[in-house]
């Protein structure tokens, strides 16, 4: 067999040294190419990720991959439990989880990994969860649930509960999880029963796949007061970003997360079993807002002082180039419902830019082209700076003091310039905050000479 006859059409002219690639059917919408390639590009590989369309013979496709020099594979639906049979070796947890998506070369022949629950494990430790001594509310229990249960326990889980539509389902992967580790932590739930649950604190895993279809509601249960129990929530659906699951828990202003850092996480433990190196966190930021990109459209985040063209550029952005255009100032002023300056007065400075990171999370996952303006103040905090780095290109707007001054000198509405020398006033702002403006952007646009179409085009041009 020539493994590049099964090649997805769209990936036929694509040549490189040498070849990652994955084995699946359905195959031809795979994000993983975005992910090992941004990787290979940043570490100087000559190297492409290629889907291959492999729906029957598996054992034949993974035989000709081994001998015809494929450097790491994917293995992702259906095959990822037949491809077992095939390999020299298997990996204990992915032996223990059922389930192998990755296979590494050695001597003899493939040996398989599971990167979907270390993955997992690293894309919740990035949230901020802890697992140990923590109670864990499952909901389902297929493919994904099994990485996610081993997780669990592997983790320190102090109880677990596996809710599932199919009860035999639960208890079998609550039977197996718990002779695995010797404990007796699983327990399985019919969706039903949900109301056995003890009534307690639970981390909250979403593992069905309802929610994938747009009028798809909650998954299981569908009375909310359950999910009140919840401290967080994940659900490993990433696309469409909140499902009803992830919108119910936000709307209970409890923090929850889609499964989009799962992705990325096992894509990069692959490629760095793949290729023996280790991905720095940030090309792991760089990997995740190309991710994002791909799925939820392209993001421009203007950031600077006040009066340096944040609003006119953005909105003009909009306007030409069929973008969304978001204020975050605007967006969190509709959402609490009372002024900047009074959230400033009534909560102070901390709070609110407790809330700016809390919009900019939601604007990570927006979908579609969306043009971000962002508040003056807002860069001041390191994880909004580290936030906007994710969601896409952070272009700083600087203008002089005179510029700015010029700008801004008749506008009654910017209680900042209330002062007696509101000149002398932006001057030192200016200099307080151009470096944190720096720190915060990826290109230094100058607004003070350029006329708009100018700018316009200058930051388009980085866009490409
Ligand atoms: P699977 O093996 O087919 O399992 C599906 C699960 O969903 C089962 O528990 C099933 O319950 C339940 N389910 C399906 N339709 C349902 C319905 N109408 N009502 C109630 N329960 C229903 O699929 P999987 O491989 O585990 O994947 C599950 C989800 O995880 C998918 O949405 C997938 O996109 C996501 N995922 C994400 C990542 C990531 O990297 N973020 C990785 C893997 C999977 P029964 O047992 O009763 O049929």
């Amino acid at each position: 067999m020539n493994l590049m006859d099964l090649v997805v059409d769209s990936y036929k002219d694509i040549k490189a040294q040498k070849y990652l690639g994955i084995f699946g059917h359905p195959i031809g919408h795979t994000l993983s190419p975005v992910i090992h390639d941004t990787i290979s590009d940043a570490l100087g590989k000559d190297m492409r990720y290629i889907p291959f369309h492999v729906e029957n013979d598996l054992g034949t496709a993974v035989k000709a991959a081994f001998a015809q020099g494929i450097v790491g594979l994917n293995i992702t639906v259906p095959h990822k439990q037949a491809v077992m049979e095939y390999l020299v070796d298997i990996d204990d947890a992915a032996k223990a989880i059922g389930a192998v998506n990755t296979l590494v070369r050695t001597e003899q022949g493939f040996k398989g990994y599971n990167t979907d629950m270390p993955g997992l494990a690293r894309a919740i430790a990035s949230e901020g969860i802890e697992l140990n001594g923590k109670n864990v509310i499952m909901l389902g229990a297929g493919g994904a649930a099994r990485a996610v249960a081993y997780m669990c326990l592997k983790y320190g889980a102090s109880k677990l509960y596996i809710v599932n539509r199919t009860y035999e389902k639960a208890k079998q992967l609550a039977d197996d999880m718990n002779q695995i580790f010797d404990v007796d932590i699983a327990k399985p739930v019919a969706a039903a029963d949900y109301n056995m649950i003890e009534l307690d604190e639970y981390i909250m895993i979403q593992c069905t796949s309802v929610g994938l279809h747009e009028d798809d509601g909650l998954p299981l249960i569908t009375d909310e007061e359950f999910y009140k129990m919840a401290s967080c929530g994940v659900d490993l659906i990433y696309n469409p970003a909140q499902t009803p699951f992830i919108k119910t828990l936000l709307k209970l202003g409890i923090k929850a997360f889609n499964g989009l850092k799962m992705l990325l996480y096992q894509g990069v433990m692959a490629y760095e079993l793949w290729n023996d190196v280790e991905v720095s966190d940030s090309l792991v930021e760089t990997v995740y807002r190309n991710l994002c990109e791909a799925i939820y459209g392209k993001k421009i985040v203007l950031v600077g002082y006040m009066g340096a063209g944040k609003t006119t550029i953005g909105k003009k952005i909009a306007n030409d180039y069929g973008y969304e255009f978001l204020d975050t100032d605007e967006m969190i002023v509709q959402e609490a419902g009372m002024s900047i300056s009074d959230i400033f007065a009534k909560y102070g400075e901390a709070h609110f830019r407790e809330i700016e990171s809390e919009i900019l999370q939601k604007i990570l996952n927006h979908k579609g082209n969306l043009v971000v303006s962002t508040g003056g103040g807002l860069p001041l905090k390191e994880n909004n700076r580290n936030l906007i780095k994710i969601i896409g290109k952070v272009f700083y707007l600087h203008a002089s003091a005179d510029n700015i001054y010029d700008r801004v000198k008749g506008d009654t509405a910017r209680p900042l310039l209330m002062c007696d020398d509101p000149y002398k006033k932006i001057c030192q702002m200016l200099e307080e905050r151009d470096p944190i403006y720096r720190l915060a952007m990826d290109v230094l646009i100058d607004t003070s000479s350029q006329d708009l179409d100018k700018i316009v085009n200058n930051i388009m041009s980085f866009m490409i």
